[in-house]
Formats: structure tokens, sequence, C-alpha cells
């Protein structure tokens, strides 16, 4: 035993030596005036892209609305004034797709009747703190006794039936998310078509539930409608309630108005490599450019996603102005639909710009404004990649800096990465690591603010993005 762990140690020692010669044979000289863009690149700019993402007139950016429409607008309108070559559908900056929507007018409410020493009472819950409504509920009021239906899964080829003996007609049912079994083996993988939200939700209207309380307290698009259902997600404590065995029956109340047939978009812009035979080879750079809009109380989605876009923004910006000019050719796609199930990059990866075979990478870029450590993801996958940016920290930024391998997951997709990595591109992804003191993040809530952002990390991730992306793109004997 003892020799092995000596042997380890032996190695790690090696493997710690060789990088820090590599580290220091990457050193690259570079002119004042590929410095002079780098240092352009500013907090101030990268904090003003995300507040202006984050504004309320841009509704929480909820794809197919107007208001994404909008902030769509607004970023194509800078990718346009930067130089980039426009590269969605038929020369514009958009690439289309169906992405029906829901608008939520306010977040209407949620009572219980409960019996209280003899007395009949009605307690009503608070937005945001007790519910959240259902992004896709049926607009309406509904009133009716509470069945707790487990998972809320019906799958005959597994045995299962979370609905069998339950009579559940005109109720409303209360269902939890996940599925009855944990871990990533063979047997998780027949349940994970069981663990979406929309199937659970059509699940419970096809059993006749009128009503459900979805206990997951999180805005979220990422569901059906249902004609006639109407539903809301509720926090741990108002389910506590509901099995203290007080409440009687429950009121939910939806304003929402249903439009099946909106469309939404991707933005693409290029930067078109410099040279003749490199040039058809792209360096793909992706975040998601939606939010999960407006519940009565608009959801700025400043750190989900407003503050990778602004890292894309600041780095494109560079790009195009650099004296340096990249060899390949360097993409930027701001991905819709992700908070509704990932349609953009579905939409993307079955319709892509530049062939599979010619993409070098697609990074992703989601939740990427806070912390103190840069992090690049699949770096140990793919280290002919990533040490280019390796090199850029070591040199210039000196960061903590992170790298992982990359993972692909078997279970329901959560990011656009996965689709990408499914649908068979090499998926890298930029990070950042380590929290900052005193300042709590919040996720698919109004508390997620601009307030929450760490400008001088969110500057490094473009300065990072700019010269590595650069190196990247004209590195001619890449290897992966
Ligand atoms: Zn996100």
């Amino acid at each position: 035993m003892k020799r092995t762990v000596l042997l380890l140690g032996c190695l790690i020692a090696l493997g710690a030596a060789s990088s820090q010669a590599a580290a220091q044979t990457q050193s690259i000289t570079r002119s004042s005036e590929l410095m002079q863009v780098y240092h352009s690149i500013s907090s101030h700019d990268l904090l003003a892209y995300a507040a202006e993402l984050s504004d309320e007139k841009y509704g929480g950016r909820l794809s197919g609305s107007p208001e994404y429409m909008a902030v769509a607008e607004w970023v194509a309108s800078r990718l346009k004034e930067w130089g980039l070559e426009p590269y969605g559908d038929d020369g514009t900056f958009f690439q289309m797709f169906d992405n029906p929507h829901s608008e939520v007018f306010d977040s209407g409410a949620l009572s219980v009747r409960m019996e209280q020493e003899g007395e009949e009472l009605t307690i009503g819950y608070s937005f945001p703190e007790d519910y959240f409504p259902g992004s896709n509920s049926d607009a309406g009021t509904v009133t009716g006794e509470v069945v707790y239906v487990g998972y809320g899964i019906t799958a005959p080829e597994l045995g299962y039936d979370d609905y069998a003996g339950l009579d559940i007609q005109g109720k409303i049912v209360v269902i939890d998310s996940g599925v009855p079994f944990q871990g990533e083996d063979d047997e998780f993988v027949k349940w994970v078509p069981y663990s979406y939200h929309q199937l659970k939700l059509d699940n419970a209207r096809r059993h006749g539930a009128a009503g459900l309380l979805y206990n997951s307290k999180i805005a979220n698009p990422n569901t059906s409608f249902n004609e006639e259902l109407v539903y809301c997600h509720i926090d741990q404590h108002v389910t506590d309630h509901l099995f203290f065995g007080t409440g009687r029956d429950h009121t939910i109340t939806a304003s929402i108005r249903r439009h099946p047939d909106s469309r939404s978009c991707n933005v693409i812009g290029l930067i078109r490599g410099s040279d003749p035979s490199l040039q058809d080879e792209v360096i793909l750079v992706g975040g998601h450019l939606d939010g999960v809009g407006d519940l009565g109380q608009v959801i700025p989605g400043a750190l989900d996603n407003a503050s990778g876009c602004a890292d894309m923004l600041a780095a494109a910006r560079a790009l195009a102005a650099s004296p340096v000019k990249p060899k390949r050719s360097i993409m930027f796609i701001f991905i819709g639909g992700e908070e509704c199930g990932l349609l953009g990059s579905y939409h993307y990866c079955a319709n892509p710009r530049f062939p599979l075979e010619k993409t070098v990478v697609y990074f992703n870029l989601d939740m990427v404004g806070h912390g103190t450590g840069l992090s690049v993801g699949g770096g140990e996958t793919y280290p002919g990649i990533a040490r280019h940016f390796e090199a850029v920290n070591s040199d210039l930024l000196h960061r903590a800096f992170r790298m992982s391998a990359s993972r692909s997951s078997v279970g329901r997709p959560r990011s656009d990465s996965v689709i990408f990595n499914r649908a068979g591109f090499r998926t890298m992804s930029f990070g950042t690591s380590g929290r900052v003191p005193g300042i709590r993040t919040s996720y698919h809530h109004p508390d997620d603010t601009i307030g929450t952002l760490t400008p001088e990390i969110m500057e490094d991730v473009a300065k990072l993005m700019f010269l590595g992306l650069l190196d990247l793109a004209n590195d001619t004997g890449l290897e992966f």
C-alpha cells in the first residue's frame, strides 16, 4: 500500500513541474496595440451591459414575449455597431423558432380555508414569500380539496403509478419534483423521461385535476400549458401546513393570457476568420439571453444570465476591435428559450450555421458574474484548447484558476451545453468560483439583481475570453 502512495506522490509532483514548465513557455509577447484593446475591457462597461439586460423595460426577458424581442434587438444593435457579421436567418442577426409563451398579469392569489376552535377562517399566502404563480397556468380560479400525489408520475412499464386508487377529479393535487429513484445508473435512466415538469403537469390534468400545487418554489416557465389546469409553486412551509391536517381546501387564482403562436430567436454574430483555409472552422461561444419573465414582479435575471451575456458582449467587442485578427472564425450566439426547455439550443443544433465537423468547440456561459476565481469546464478533457486560457490567466490575470473534466449527464438536461454535447459538439464552459462575502445570490427570484454581481470578475472573464479565444483561433497546430 505504502509503495503505491509514494509512487502516486511522485507522479503528482512530476505533473506539477511539467505543467509549470508549459506555462512558462506559453508566455507570449503581445503588441502594445493589442494590450490597449485588452485594457479597454472595463468592469464599468460590464456592469452597464448587465444593467441594461436586467432593466425592467425588458420584463425579465421571457422568451417568446415582445420584451424578449426588444432585448434581442438591443443585443443585435450592439453587435452591428461593433462590426460583427449578422449570422442568423436571411442575413439578419436573428435565428427564429417557435416559442409559445404565457403572459402573467399579476402574482395571482393562493389561500387556504381552515378550521380553528370551531371557527372557519381563510388564510391568504403571499408572493414571493410563500408561493410563485405558475408561468404556464391557465387563467381562472379553482377551489378544491387537496390531494398529495407524490411525484405525480404514471409509469406503466415500470409498474409505478402515483395516482393509483386516488380520485382527484376536480381536486387540487400537490406534487414533488424529481423521480422516485436516485443515482445515475441504468435504473435511473428509465426514470429520466418522467422527470420533466411538462409531463407531470400533463399527467395531473389527464387524471382530472383542476388545480396543482408544485412543491418547489421557483419561477419556472419550463412547464406546459394545460387548459383548465390552474397551478402555482409553493414553499415547503406551505406544504407543511397542508399536511398538518388543518387545511380544508385551497383556492388558487391565476391571471394569465396564453400566446400559443409566439416566436423567439437566438441572436448570432460572427467575426469571420482572416485565414482563407482556417476561416471555415468556427469557435462557438454561447449563453442564454432569456430569463423567467415577470410574475407580477419582474425577475431581473442579473446573474442568470445577464452576466454571461455581458461577458460575451465585452469579449465580442474587443475581438472585433483587435489589431490581431483571428485566423479561425469566432461566433457568438445569444440563446433564446433556455428557460422554456432549452428551445434555442435544440434549434441551433438542428440548424447549425457551421457544420459540426468544422466547429472546434462550443463554450457555454451561464451565471458567470459572481465570485473571485476563474474556471474552464471541460479543460481537463480538452487540454489543447484549455492551455490558451490557462496561459492568459498565469501571464496576466493571476486569479485562482480551476479546470474540470467535461461530464455528460444522463438526467433531464438543464443547460444549453448538454444539448450541444448530445448533438456531438465538444463542449466547454467559462465559469467563476468562490463567493464574495456579504453578498447573497438568488436564483429564479426577484432578488436576482445586479447588486449581487461582481463586476471585477466579469471584467476578467471577458479578458480571459478575449485573448484566450484569439490565441485558440490562431493556433495552427491545434490538438485536442
Ligand atoms: Zn441560466
